[in-house]
């Protein structure tokens, strides 16, 4: 039996920017859910019809899709890619107006070859066929109101006023509640692994969930994603070529990183100190698809969460591949200069904001805190940046990213820098603030001095560096300025 096929990938390109294009909640979770139901393998099967049929090697995702057909001889398969590609972008085009697809293909014995070999290939060198948005076809057109970024296609009612919309805009201006409800939603999803009540409708709403000494007006949006999983889908695929299994072990990989991903959420959230205070979701998710998180809660969950999040995805990739990876490294120990592998982990990128924040903006940048903490460590280990733009505008942070390990031990106990922080939070604000500001001007002894003359010198000493010796670093692996930032939304007991 021939086995060998053609495989056609599509994926839309800067998901998380085009999903938040539009800074009202509504409207992003309006995209969201139709890029959820327009990329479902039920949605797209259908679109193929005939022509190709849906990959069940490649596991699925949000804004994601794979096809295949049985690869014949000679070149016939370039035509039919080219009619399956015209299809499938049209079908997306008519569900997501604004967004950007791409696509590629390749040939072989199995999807996680193909990949491997071809794929992943040609979508880093740019090889790949692209779909854009309509451009302004009349230069005199209205402007969207909305988003600003397409020119308007009519006009329809907006929270009770008749608005200019582009059709993109259009597609997310449905009803909140419908939104909500739909069993495709990313939020739906959520609750109906933890059956918990809806979160709130509007983001001050959500905000206003938080302590009352907060303010009440601070919202975290967390990314989160994999590290390492090309160096492990690598290994699987070496792996894999060995076996009789290829193609299940890429799936059986792809399904179980989803799951680990959907599960560490769920736990995450279950566990936040808010849930179980009020019994509702305090968290929103906006993407949640293969190994990609994307959420928005209150700023004074996002530790916690954070934390939370990180280690429970490590733990359950940990036990999920601790067989094959085993399997890999036995054969690894016996060639000299191999490196053992190691399982996959994942990282995160905080922002802290006023709720007023415009979400793009927030979405960017937890988006670009993520890749520095991925960057930091090579994508090799759990880590985590972040940015209070409340605190420190919108630059990116004059501070390293952190290691997981220093805030939280494999088993979830607290670090040292972690009941440090701790213990720094029971300093008055207004105190750390005044410190924040003399670390800033006049360095860390004179920081020191002040925190001697009102009392909490024992709670900063071990942010601070030995002071006959300032190249070493504290005792707690976190300096004074990181420390004051992150107990500014610590809630972590
Ligand atoms: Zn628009």
């Amino acid at each position: 039996m021939n086995d060998r096929h053609v495989y056609v990938d599509f994926a839309t390109v800067r998901i998380q920017q085009y999903l938040s294009r539009t800074s009202d909640l509504r409207g992003h979770r309006a995209a969201s859910n139709s890029l959820a139901y327009a990329t479902s393998a039920a949605a797209v099967g259908k679109v193929a019809d005939g022509l190709a049929e849906v990959n069940e090697e490649a596991g699925e995702a949000d804004g994601v899709v794979s096809l295949r057909f049985p690869a014949e001889p000679g070149t016939a398969h370039v035509d039919r890619v080219r009619r399956i590609q015209d299809r499938v972008f049209g079908h997306l085009r008519a569900a997501l107006p604004g967004a950007e697809f791409q696509s590629v293909w390749g040939e072989g014995d199995s999807y996680l070859s193909v990949y491997a070999d071809t794929l992943r290939r040609k979508e880093r060198d740019g090889d790949v066929r692209h779909d854009l948005p309509a451009n302004a076809e009349f230069p005199l057109a209205i402007p969207c109101r909305s988003c600003e970024l397409a020119p308007a296609a009519g006009r329809e009612p907006v929270h009770e006023r008749m608005e200019w919309l582009c059709p993109d805009c259009s597609m997310r201006n449905v009803p909140r509640r419908q939104v909500r409800e739909d069993p495709r939603s990313p939020e739906a999803r959520l609750r109906a692994d933890i059956g918990l009540d809806p979160a709130p409708d509007h983001f001050p709403d959500l905000a206003a969930l938080g302590a009352p000494g907060s303010g009440g007006n601070h919202l975290a949006t967390v990314a989160a994603d994999g590290n390492a999983f090309g160096v492990f889908f690598k290994a699987l695929a070496d792996e894999g070529l060995r076996g009789p299994e290829p193609a299940s072990l890429k799936q059986r990989f792809s399904v179980t990183m989803s799951r680990a991903t959907r599960e560490a959420l769920a736990a995450a959230v279950l566990e936040l100190p808010l849930t179980l205070k009020t019994g509702r979701l305090c968290v929103v998710p906006h993407v949640v698809g293969g190994d990609d998180v994307l959420v928005s809660m209150p700023a004074d969950q996002a530790w916690p969460f954070t934390l939370h999040f990180l280690r429970e995805f490590e733990q359950r990739v940990r036990r999920e591949t601790a067989e094959v990876i085993d399997r890999i490294n036995a054969r690894r120990a016996g060639l000299p200069g191999t490196a053992l592998l190691e399982p996959p982990t994942a990282s995160a990128g905080i922002v802290f904001a006023r709720h007023r924040h415009p979400l793009n903006l927030q979405v960017e940048s937890a988006g670009r805190m993520l890749s520095e903490a991925k960057r930091a460590f090579r994508g090799r280990r759990a880590s985590v940046q972040w940015l209070d733009i409340t605190a420190e505008g919108s630059d990116p942070p004059d501070r390293p990213p952190l290691l997981l390990s220093t805030l939280q031990n494999a088993d979830g106990t607290p670090t040292r820098a972690h009941a440090a922080v701790t213990t720094l939070v029971r300093v008055p604000a207004g105190h750390r603030n005044r410190l924040a500001e003399a670390l800033r001007d006049a360095g860390p002894i004179k920081a020191a001095a002040i925190a001697d003359r009102v009392g909490h010198l024992a709670a900063v000493r071990p942010f601070l560096a030995p002071f006959d010796r300032p190249g070493e670093s504290p005792a707690a692996g976190v300096g004074l300025a990181a420390a004051l930032g992150i107990a500014r939304w610590w809630t972590c007991e």
